[in-house]
């Protein structure tokens, strides 16, 4: 397939980085990464990309300038990153002309959805992400910190790209979490997901999944930092800062 979307990412976060990269790489999408604004307008240049992500807070030159020095000659389709508690910012990048935004911590399927959404409002040849050897409903996430990948489709788990087997309940406690990442999900949401009416009421399965699936994606699971424990409330997957 030669006809695979072309993203210039502007990024300066490394975690961000990486686990995009991989991630949008599952999706069909073939990435290139610039580090500082100054770099992004360079890249754009010499690469002419159909989709820009495009983080605010770059060094050298912020998200919006480069936002705007696009526009002025280029109508490819501008996705802000942006981080929580920046609603002004992303207004003013909404209108220097970017086409959406997303706000960090974000699922990188939310963002693949968006991506979509924007290639297909341009007018003319939409460009087709994806191999063609996969359906246009495959989705892969990435943890934010790239130890974890969850393949949703053929249910499979990665960490630390080493492939771990989870048994059926394990997977889905993980899917939830992983797809959450960064968000506090409470004991009754997780066992509403994953048991449903299956539940019978034993508090402590709830705690003896999450102890397995620790054992088996923690580095030492008696300090887990990628499932920690929300004391009173939940757990949570965490991104990384
Ligand atoms: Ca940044």
């Amino acid at each position: 397939m030669t006809d695979a979307v072309r993203v210039l990412l502007a990024e300066d976060e490394e975690s961000f980085v990486d686990a995009l990269v991989v991630g949008l790489g599952h999706e069909g999408f073939d990435v290139v990464v610039a580090r500082d604004g100054v770099e992004a307008l360079q890249l754009f240049e010499r690469t002419a990309p159909d989709l820009v992500l495009l983080d605010l807070m770059l060094p050298r030159m912020s998200g919006i300038d480069v936002c705007r020095s696009i526009r002025g000659r280029s109508n490819v389709p501008i996705i802000m990153v942006t981080a929580k508690g920046t609603e002004i910012d992303t207004v003013v990048a909404l209108e220097m002309g970017a086409d959406d935004y997303v706000t960090k911590p974000y699922r990188l399927r939310e963002l693949v959805a968006r991506m979509r959404a924007v290639l297909r409002r341009i007018p003319g040849e939409p460009p087709s992400a994806g191999p063609g050897s996969r359906g246009a409903g495959d989705t892969h996430a990435v943890s934010a910190g790239g130890e974890v990948r969850v393949d949703f489709d053929q249910r499979r788990v990665f960490v630390r790209d080493q492939e771990v087997q989870l048994r059926r309940k394990e997977f889905e406690l993980l899917s939830i979490l992983v797809e959450n990442a960064g968000r506090v999900l409470t004991r009754d949401v997780l066992i509403d997901r994953v048991w449903g009416a299956d539940y019978i009421g034993d508090t402590k399965t709830l705690d003896v999944h999450i102890k397995r699936l620790r054992s088996r994606i923690e580095v030492d699971p008696s300090s887990p930092v990628l499932i920690t424990t929300v004391r009173g409330v939940g757990y949570r997957f965490e991104t990384p800062r």
